[in-house]
């Protein structure tokens, strides 16, 4: 076969030669450039591009005063250099200029492109900008360092919307709907009460995850002033922040600067930032800044040659390809290293190959291992990709220290993400107990666990608690307000509500695994009931933080449930094996209650055996408990870790929707 390929690829690349471009029989004959200098070298004494677009007959550079009007100021040839790049070199101080390719396919010239690696750009992102990158450190940048982090599962996942975060007048904050807003302290609600980085400081959480915050499409930069909203899902230039959150989008080292402050700002609060990356696909498809490079090659297409769609939005990119795996491992790297990025969410990661994960795993690890990687565990669509060459779910023990999402937990607790109406193990519906349970021992393989009886998957399916996600609501679907209210039985009461609600997040806080929560559940949030608010107003989307003193019983139930994890390294596991040998379920036998006990002082806890009882039925109901003397910590909807009450009784009633958490010492 190969030598076929071989023979094929000859005479195909004789024959176009005719032509003046380029044409291979198939991607893998393409040839594949190693050196990490693609498309700018900048110095102050010279500028050096090389551009990969081995199909192309000829390329052109194109050198702008501006980023968005005026000609090109110059029109310069590129030439054809080692494994199908083009390469030019200008010796000049090229700073504060902006620059595009062009690139001739046959004999057509495509649209300008501001290329695929570019790293600044002017407005909308249509032209690179060349920059000294040196000079948008901000002060004491050279200091920065990540917060310390021993096991993933002691991070805490805060998934927030840079716009959401801060655009309520009742923020309190300056710098609304931007990345300063995240350096803003000293911020207070219209009671006083702190708000912005100060409270996420208070709540405890260890990570913030923003949503895309990479330059996306649906936002135009020049028209901010109309306050538009989106969650931004929609990748343009995959290794450029977002010009909307910047404070000057039109000037190219602001938005890098910014960006910069954020991460510096909340790594003094001791939190990490994560990134939400989408490189599964491109805003646009034929005329993506990828495809004027190099057509078709950075995408997947149908047999009959037409777009695949796994990602549900019009293309779905080709991480298998030898120069899409570089540039997403370079991508992810640049991040880490330029950005002092922490972690990386992967939107349907299951678009992407194993081999590629793996591969930007290694080569984070070599910056720094502490850096966590996880993401969606499925697709939007279907793919050509065979499955088992996918990052999806049921593959995740191939994949080496990354972690997905456990929809299995999510759907068993609030129902069927799909179906509002269908209610979870927290509204009274018995029979997912054992999913619940899945949740506990974090996915992994245990043998008190009935796989059969799952919702979803049929088998454990991590190596251990460090690459499951536990959690009930995320920026996708209802929140979690909204699902309960949707769900609920006819005659549940507002109170119940909340019960329900609290008893969710409790199972997430206090199972194997890591944590995480969408920003605002704990100030009791909702979006007014609407399913998908990708491009809501912020009327709908904005955290309202006035929320926090209307919710208070809520907001300190959420801290004392964070506090406890965060004080109790029992409920953070990191290997299959002492949850094995250390997480006993109760053979309760009730229908709609789960309980077990972590024993014996597990991954160094200060108490010899935490009981933990979760009681979906909508009325009291007594267990029989290990006897002992038991210090109850979490009971009826309270938490208070000096002790809510005590006793030797060996019969418990755990309140109706409710959790009790007590330990012996
Ligand atoms: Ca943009």
């Amino acid at each position: 076969m190969k030598i076929k390929f071989f023979l094929m690829s000859l005479i195909s690349i004789l024959l176009s030669a005719c032509h003046g471009s380029v044409k291979y029989a198939t991607f893998d004959d393409y040839p594949v450039y190693e050196g990490s200098d693609l498309e700018l070298t900048y110095s102050a004494q010279s500028s050096k591009f090389r551009v990969w677009a081995p199909t192309a007959s000829a390329v052109k550079l194109l050198l702008y005063d501006n980023g968005i009007d005026g000609g090109a100021y110059e029109n310069l040839d590129m030439k054809s250099d080692e494994n199908g790049t083009w390469l030019l070199e200008v010796e000049k101080d090229l700073k504060g200029k902006f620059y595009t390719f062009q690139v001739k396919i046959k004999e057509v010239w495509l649209d300008e492109t501001p290329g695929m690696w570019v790293k600044a750009t002017g407005v909308n992102g249509k032209r690179a900008a060349i920059i000294d990158f040196a000079e948008t450190n901000p002060e004491g940048w050279e200091n920065d360092v990540r917060p310390p982090l021993k096991n993933f599962t002691d991070i805490i996942l805060y998934e927030v919307h840079v716009r959401d975060f801060s655009i309520s007048p009742s923020s309190g904050i300056k710098n609304k709907g931007k990345f300063l807003a995240f350096t803003e302290h000293g911020t207070k609600n219209s009671a006083g009460e702190t708000t912005g980085i100060d409270h996420l400081k208070e709540l405890g959480i260890t990570h913030v995850h923003l949503l895309p915050s990479f330059d996306y499409a649906s936002i135009d930069e020049t028209r901010l002033n109309e306050n538009k909203y989106n969650w931004g899902y929609d990748p343009v230039n995959f290794n450029v922040p977002e010009g909307g959150y910047s404070t000057n989008p039109y000037d190219p080292g602001t938005r890098v600067k910014e960006f910069k402050q954020m991460v510096q700002s909340l790594h003094r609060s001791k939190i990490r930032v994560i990134m939400d990356v989408v490189y599964n696909h491109t805003a646009a498809s034929k005329n993506s800044h990828l495809n004027l490079l190099v057509p078709n090659y950075f995408y997947r297409l149908n047999t009959d040659s037409t777009w695949s769609n796994a990602s549900g939005c019009g293309n779905e990119t080709a991480s298998e390809r030898a120069m899409m795996r570089k540039f997403m491992i370079e991508s992810v790297v640049y991040w880490a290293t330029e950005y002092h990025i922490d972690g990386f969410r992967f939107d349907l990661m299951g678009i992407h190959d194993i081999q590629t994960m793996n591969a930007i795993r290694a080569a984070l690890d070599k910056i720094d291992p502490t850096i966590f990687m996880y993401g969606e565990g499925w697709t939007a669509a279907s793919s050509p990709l065979a499955e088992d060459k996918r990052a999806v779910k049921k593959n995740a023990k191939q994949l080496d220290n990354i972690a997905v999402f456990s929809d299995d937990i999510r759907d068993a607790l609030k129902g069927s993400w799909m179906k509002a109406e269908i209610p979870g193990f927290v509204s009274g519906i018995d029979s997912l107990e054992e999913s619940v349970k899945f949740g506990v021992v974090g996915a992994t393989q245990h043998a008190e666990v009935d796989y059969s009886k799952l919702i979803y998957s049929k088998a454990p399916y991590v190596n251990n608690p460090t690459q499951i996600i536990n959690y009930v609501s995320c920026h996708d679907d209802m929140s979690l307000v909204d699902k309960l209210n949707e769900a609920k039985p006819l005659d549940a009461t507002d109170d119940e509500l909340i019960r329900f609600n609290k008893l969710a997040q409790t199972v997430v806080f206090t199972s194997q695994g890591v944590p995480f929560m969408y920003a605002g559940e704990e100030l009791y949030r909702n979006k007014k009931g609407i399913h998908n608010t990708y491009q809501s107003p912020d009327s709908i989307n904005k955290i309202d933080w006035n929320f926090k003193t209307s919710n208070k019983d809520i907001y300190d139930y959420y801290k004392g449930l964070i506090s406890l994890r965060n004080g109790h390294p029992a409920f953070r596991i990191p290997t299959q094996e002492m949850v094995q040998q250390h997480l006993k379920f109760l053979p309760l036998l009730v229908p709609n209650v789960v309980g077990y006990i972590l024993t014996d002082h597990v991954n160094g806890e200060e108490w010899k055996d935490v009981l933990v009882l979760y009681n979906g039925n909508r009325k009291a109901v007594k267990v029989n408990i290990p006897a002992g003397e038991w210090n109850v910590v979490c009971h009826d909807g309270q938490i208070n870790l000096s002790g809510l009450a005590s006793g030797n009784d060996t019969i418990f009633t755990i309140a109706p929707s409710s959790a009790s958490i007590m330990y012996q010492k």
